[in-house]
């Protein structure tokens, strides 16, 4: 087989939107021929060699069928941070710094060594932004899934936060090993209703459903994850979790409803309710 067309046709005859042309051309540039992304449009004469023409081909397809490009790319921004992600965790969501920003404001307020709990880690996306961001905060983050756990695990030692972070497997509260109680519980827990059609559509389609949906009405683990304050928070401790964009007002009864005060709907990048905090009497 002869060499490709050169980089100019391969991205102006491509099927995708043109950024994604580009975001996996320069993953082939920089795998193949160690050239960074100025490459596209500096060598845009330049033509692949079979190997790698043939690796586009398949990188194209691959998104031509749905798939994430977090998970082609393997990883994914967020906050100050780049996480390995596969198809065992939820790809991070911009709007999920909001809970991180959150967290640092309290750390950066109780300004001492702050036991942080990060509930259904993932690929660790809370938890580490806010270990990175935050010296003074020492971070619990559970999850029940193995398989997200060892991604996790590989996340806080590519990004030398292994001392920081501990990871504990097990569900919720559960996954604790010994009685403990934190100054700051954060959670992205799964909250799309099980029948909710965007489970079917999208991105969604190939992230784990498990980190999706609580398989009922979509507020069973926001639940009891508040439920589970009394035992684990600190007296005057902050809860704060992420929600979906009708959530809102059902999660704030449930923190009153468990007796937290100062319960505060928080505003996503988007305008959108995402966030409620509450906090735990003194
Ligand atoms: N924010 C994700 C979405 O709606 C859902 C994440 C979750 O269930 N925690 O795509």
């Amino acid at each position: 087989m002869s060499a490709s067309p050169p980089l100019r046709e391969l991205i102006s005859n491509c099927a995708l939107p043109a950024n994604e042309v580009r975001i996996l051309l320069a993953l082939i540039l920089e795998k193949h021929y160690q050239l960074p992304r100025s490459a596209l449009l500096s060598r845009d004469d330049m033509s692949l060699n079979e190997q790698a023409f043939l690796e586009w081909e398949r990188l194209v397809s691959r998104r031509v069928l749905g798939e994430p490009i977090a998970y082609i790319l393997g990883k994914k921004g967020f906050h100050n941070i780049e996480l390995e992600v596969g198809p065992g965790v939820l790809i991070p969501r911009p709007e999920t710094e909001l809970l991180v920003e959150i967290a640092l404001t309290e750390i950066a307020k109780l300004n001492k060594r702050t036991r942080v709990l990060d509930l259904g880690t993932g690929s660790g996306a809370i938890a580490l932004s806010i270990a990175n961001a935050a010296p003074l905060a020492s971070v619990t983050a559970t999850d029940q899934s193995t398989e997200a756990l060892a991604i996790s695990k590989q996340n806080a030692q590519s990004l030398n936060l292994s001392d920081q972070v501990q990871f504990l497997l097990g569900s919720w509260y559960a996954a604790l090993t010994e009685p403990s109680q934190f100054d700051v519980i954060v959670s992205n827990p799964p909250y799309i209703a099980h029948q909710d059609p965007h489970l079917t559509q999208g991105d969604l389609r190939f992230e784990p459903v498990s980190a999706l949906t609580d398989y009922a009405n979509g507020l069973s683990c926001l639940e009891s994850i508040i439920a589970g304050t009394s035992e684990y928070l600190k007296s005057g401790g902050l809860i704060a979790v992420e929600h979906g964009f009708d959530q809102s007002e059902a999660v704030m009864e449930l923190m009153k409803g468990a007796g937290l005060i100062d319960v505060q709907a928080h505003l996503d990048l988007a305008g959108h309710c995402r966030v409620v905090s509450g906090r735990k009497r003194l």
